[in-house]
Formats: C-alpha cells, structure tokens, sequence
C-alpha cells in the first residue's frame, strides 16, 4: 500500500518543520496555514482517522492531546489561546487519511468554524 504525506514525513522521506517528536508522535508546521500558528501533530501509528481508532489506542490518544497541549505552549500560545481540530471524513474537509490534530492560533480565531 503507498504511503500517504504524513507516513512519508514520519519516515523523512518529504522534509517538514518539525517542531516536536517523542517516540509515539510527531509535530510540524501546516505547509498551507490557515492561521499566524498553524502545526499538525500526527501519531506515528497509521490510523487513517479518528473514527478508525481502537480502544487499545486510548493512551496514544490521550498522549496526542497532552503533547498537543504542550505544542501550543511550546509556541507561545498558552496566554492567549489556540484551537485544536480533528477532520473526520469529507463533510468535515479531511483530505489527508492519516489522523492529525490541527493546532491554530496567533489571532483571535471565528466560531462556528465555515
Ligand atoms: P485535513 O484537511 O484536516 O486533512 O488537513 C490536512 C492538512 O495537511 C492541510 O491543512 C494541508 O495544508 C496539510 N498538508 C498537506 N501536505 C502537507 C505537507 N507536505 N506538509 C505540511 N502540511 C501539509
């Protein structure tokens, strides 16, 4: 099976500017931001979205939130806030099969989203 961006940056075969790696997650900037801050923090695991997820991948889900969490902080978005946003599917604009958690901020951000 080809393997689709995300895997290939995981695996530094496409440079990305990354920001934060451990060794279940791997964090770097959107190539087309939609905000001043704009990182996506994946799982290395291939899980295509969140909807494919498993009950035994709760700890990797809660550690993605956590380093998330962290991610923005690390970025100076603690103080003022940021949004995390998880595409599942075409109605929500998922256009990459590999579950990633948007990380936006730098300005203040509208709700709802469009
Ligand atoms: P989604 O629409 O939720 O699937 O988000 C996919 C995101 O991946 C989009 O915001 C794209 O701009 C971003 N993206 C696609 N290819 C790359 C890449 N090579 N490096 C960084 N970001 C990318």
């Amino acid at each position: 099976m080809s393997k689709n961006v995300f895997q290939k940056i995981i695996d530094r075969e496409i440079p990305a500017a990354i920001v934060f790696e451990d060794d279940l997650v791997l964090a770097f900037r959107d190539n087309n931001p939609k905000a001043p801050v704009h990182v996506l923090i994946v799982p290395k695991k291939n899980i295509p979205r969140l909807a494919d997820a498993q009950p035994d991948d709760h700890k990797l889900l809660g550690h993605l939130l956590l380093k998330a969490a962290a991610v923005a902080a690390q970025l100076g978005l603690a103080k003022t806030g940021y949004r995390l946003v998880i595409n599942n599917g075409p109605d929500a604009g998922e256009s990459v099969p590999h579950l990633h958690c948007h990380i936006l901020g730098g300005r203040a951000l509208a709700w709802p989203p469009g």
